[in-house]
């Protein structure tokens, strides 16, 4: 390990470079870091990054084209990047036990188109989707374009629903899935707000899905994948698993057995720098039989791939191997259930009433708030969550009535479970000190809300003092 002492240094080092530049950005930077080391940092997809992670991101790989992956690289020179692929893909395959592991996608979403297509070049006979594959995109013209969309057709993908804590990339209207298949969702039974499988396993019988997902970014309990894939195999679906939360938990073998989807699942995605604790970025992971398709990603889906994310991402990869990280991530988990103990004791409503991974969604409307009046009274306290639609919820998407927080950044602080009771307090007073406001003509407003400023500044402080 690196002294703190070097750490910093490299930091102040490299701000002093860029102020010379361009002293607004060196201040947003330092503003930047104030912001998440002052205040209590509960959004449950965000993390905090170690010093090697962050400095391997900012160098001259960031300056290297290298489309294609290695040993079809289509530019020259890409053999310091081989390097550096090679390594961040090994220790994602021994980290996760996968036959294959695919390295370059930017993002979660990114990485799921890949995945997607993969399935599709892979399950669908196309002779547009053969031809685009031997091209640049670029080169294809609009009749290859027609052919590949009537072709395709439109498959079908079953996915958990989004107001369950499924993902908008999983065939939902405001992404791009949602116009590649023909959608349906699965949801969680209204009674206990669990995965009811065997609803699961009829609405595959009924829609015959090519593809069958499971992941979530807002469901705080496990999900049992050993039956997702027979349910999948039941219908012959492919079934991908996107962990991009909870990555994490599985790195650290918080995870196993049933609970592990990389032995259960045909094709696995995820980012890198949610309870991973990476860069940001994503990344698939597959048996040989997808690989090939999973490795035409770039140019297919992809941009050219980021070389010093990559490099990055090997870092982060080779300290989540570390026996270190499985404490980490054994953490992360305690402290969300002392979190959701210390909520429930004091009388707030939990959806599915606990968890059994790093998140707790908070049913708001018991404190007869929606999602995002709660949300924003916590910011003002020094609290940041983010608002979240509950099950059947009756405020939408965009007020909800549901509060997200999660314990991975705060686990990396090195928070324990006396300080998450302690931050189940101060959530609880804020919210119980709020009332919703109204609109200028007096009717109630599900944006406005009324909290006392010098309460929020006394919660502010505290939290801080937690830290
Ligand atoms: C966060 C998330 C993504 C998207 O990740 P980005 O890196 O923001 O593109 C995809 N799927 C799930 C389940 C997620 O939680």
């Amino acid at each position: 390990m690196s002294s703190p002492n070097a750490e910093s240094t490299a930091f102040r080092s490299a701000l002093e470079v860029i102020r010379a530049v361009e002293p607004r950005i060196a201040d947003a930077i330092g503003a930047e870091l104030a912001d998440q080391r002052e205040s209590l940092k509960l959004i449950a997809s965000e993390n905090y990054a170690s010093p090697a992670t962050l400095l391997a991101m900012g160098n001259w790989f960031s300056d290297k084209y290298a489309e294609g992956t290695i040993g079809r690289r289509f530019y020259a020179g890409c053999q310091n990047v081989d390097i550096v692929e090679a390594l961040a893909a090994e220790h994602a395959k021994e980290l996760f036990g996968a036959a294959h592991a695919y390295v370059q996608p930017h993002s979660g979403i990114d990485a799921n188109l890949v995945a997607f297509w993969a399935i599709l070049a892979d399950r669908v006979e196309s002779p547009a989707l053969r031809r685009a594959q031997v091209r640049q995109v670029n080169d294809l013209t609009e009749q290859d374009w027609f052919a590949l969309r009537r072709e395709l057709g439109d498959q079908r993908m079953l996915g958990m629903s989004l107001d369950s804590g499924g993902h908008l990339t999983h065939g939902f209207r405001p992404n791009i899935s949602g116009k590649m298949f023909d959608q349906r969702s699965y949801g969680t039974d209204p009674a206990t707000g669990l995965i009811d499988y065997d609803r699961v396993a009829e609405a595959a019988r009924e829609f015959r899905p090519l593809i069958l997902v499971a992941g979530y970014s807002a469901y705080p309990r496990k999900v049992n994948f050993r039956i997702m894939r027979e349910i999948a195999d039941s219908v012959g679906a492919t079934f991908m698993v996107d962990m991009a939360h909870f990555a994490g938990l599985v790195a650290g073998k918080v995870f196993t057995g049933d609970f592990d989807p990389v032995p259960h699942a045909h094709i696995v995605t995820t980012t890198t720098h949610k309870s991973l604790r990476g860069p940001r970025g994503g990344m698939v992971l597959c048996g040989p039989e997808l690989a090939d398709q999973v490795d035409r990603g770039c140019p297919m889906v992809l941009g050219g791939p980021l070389p010093h994310v990559m490099a990055a991402k090997a870092v982060a990869l080779a300290e989540a191997r570390r026996p270190d990280f499985a404490d980490y991530a054994r953490r992360i988990v305690d402290n969300a259930q002392a979190l959701a103990e210390g909520l429930l004791g004091r009388g707030a409503k939990l959806v599915t009433g606990g968890t059994d991974n790093h998140l707790v969604l908070i049913d708001v409307s018991g404190y007869g708030l929606t999602g995002r009046q709660a949300e924003q009274a916590l910011l003002d306290s020094g609290i940041v969550t983010n608002r979240n639609a509950v099950p059947q919820d009756p405020n939408g998407a965009w007020y909800t009535s549901g509060i997200r927080v999660g314990t991975p950044a705060l686990t990396t602080r090195g928070l324990g479970t006396a300080e998450m009771d302690a931050t189940a307090e101060l959530i609880h007073t804020v919210l119980s000190q709020t009332t919703p406001g109204s609109n200028a003509d007096g009717t109630p407003s599900k944006a406005k809300y009324v909290l006392d400023p010098a309460l929020a500044d006394k919660v502010a402080r505290q939290a801080t003092d937690l830290l």
